[in-house]
C-alpha cells in the first residue's frame, strides 16, 4: 500500500505517520526528516536546504524528486510506504507519476488532512522536536512524559529553526499557492481521502485507518 499523507504544516502529518508505521509495518517517508538530516551533516545538500527552510520556502523540485526518486526502490519499500511532506508541488506530483509509472507502481490513496489555518500556527509553534529520531512533540497538547525529553528514544526536544510566527507564516501562504493545487490534482485520479484533522489524536488515527482498510 503506497500512501500520501498530505496536509499543511502541522497538520498532524508526521505525528499520524508514526502510529501508521507501527500499524501497517511500512516506512514513513518524510522529505523533511530527510532534508534536516542533511543539514545537520552539513552535506552540500543540506547546505542549499537550509537557506530555503529557514526562510520556510520550498527547496527546489529537482532535490526532493531525487530523494524519493531514491528512496522508494530501497528494500524495505516494496511492501508499501507513507510519504509525509511530499509532494508539495504539481511538478512534484507529476515526477512522481512518472516514476511509478516506470516501476509499474502507483499510489493507492491520498490521505487529505483538514485543519483551519487558525489552529496551525500554534500547533506549529508549540511543537517540540526529537533532535535524534524525529518525532513530534506539543507542549499542550501532546506533552512528553518529561519535559525537553522523547518519550520514544530519550533524545533532546527541541524547536525548529523554521517553527517560530514568521517563519509559520511564509509556510502556511506557501503551502496555499504551491501545494493547495494538488487537492484538484488527485481529485481528478479519485486517490483523495479527506480526514477531519481536529480532535484527538488517537480519534483521527481511527478516521485515518477506517479510510485505509
Ligand atoms: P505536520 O507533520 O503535518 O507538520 P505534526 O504531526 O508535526 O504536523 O503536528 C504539528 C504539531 O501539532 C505537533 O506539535 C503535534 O504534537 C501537534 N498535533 C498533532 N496532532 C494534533 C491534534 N490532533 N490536536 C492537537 N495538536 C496536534
Ligand atoms: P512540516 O512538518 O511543517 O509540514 P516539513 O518537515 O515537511 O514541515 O518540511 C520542512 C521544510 O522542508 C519545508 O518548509 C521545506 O522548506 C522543506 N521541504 C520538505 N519537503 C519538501 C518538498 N516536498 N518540497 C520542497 N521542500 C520541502
Ligand atoms: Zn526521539
Amino acid at each position: 500500500m503506497n500512501v500520501i499523507l498530505l496536509g499543511p504544516p502541522g497538520a498532524g502529518k508526521g505525528t499520524q505517520a508514526k502510529m501508521l508505521v507501527e500499524e501497517y509495518q511500512i516506512p514513513q517517508i518524510s522529505t523533511g526528516d530527510i532534508l534536516r538530516a542533511a543539514v545537520k551533516e552539513g552535506s552540500p545538500l543540506g547546505k542549499e536546504a537550509k537557506a530555503c527552510m529557514d526562510k520556510g520556502e520550498l527547496v527546489p523540485d529537482s532535490v526532493v524528486i531525487g530523494i524519493v526518486e531514491e528512496r522508494i526502490q530501497q528494500p524495505d519499500c516494496a511492501k508499501g510506504y507513507m510519504l509525509d511532506g511530499f509532494p508539495r508541488t504539481v511538478p512534484q506530483a507529476e515526477a512522481l507519476d512518472g516514476m511509478l509509472q516506470n516501476l509499474s507502481s502507483q499510489i493507492d490513496h491520498v490521505v487529505s488532512i483538514e485543519v483551519a489555518s487558525e489552529e496551525l500556527v500554534g500547533r506549529l509553534t508549540g511543537r517540540r522536536t526529537c533532535r535524534d529520531c524525529g518525532v513530534g512533540f506539543h507542549v499542550m497538547f501532546d506533552p512528553p512524559e518529561q519535559e525537553g525529553v522523547c518519550d520514544k528514544c530519550g533524545g533532546e526536544l527541541y524547536q525548529r529553526d523554521d517553527d517560530n510566527v514568521e517563519t509559520v507564516t511564509s509556510r502556511l501562504e506557501v503551502y496555499e499557492s504551491q501545494t493547495l493545487p494538488l487537492i484538484d490534482y488527485y481529485t481528478a485520479q479519485e486517490k483523495i481521502r479527506p480526514i477531519d484533522g481536529v480532535g484527538d489524536i488517537k480519534e483521527i488515527f481511527g478516521r485515518v485507518t477506517q479510510v485505509l482498510s
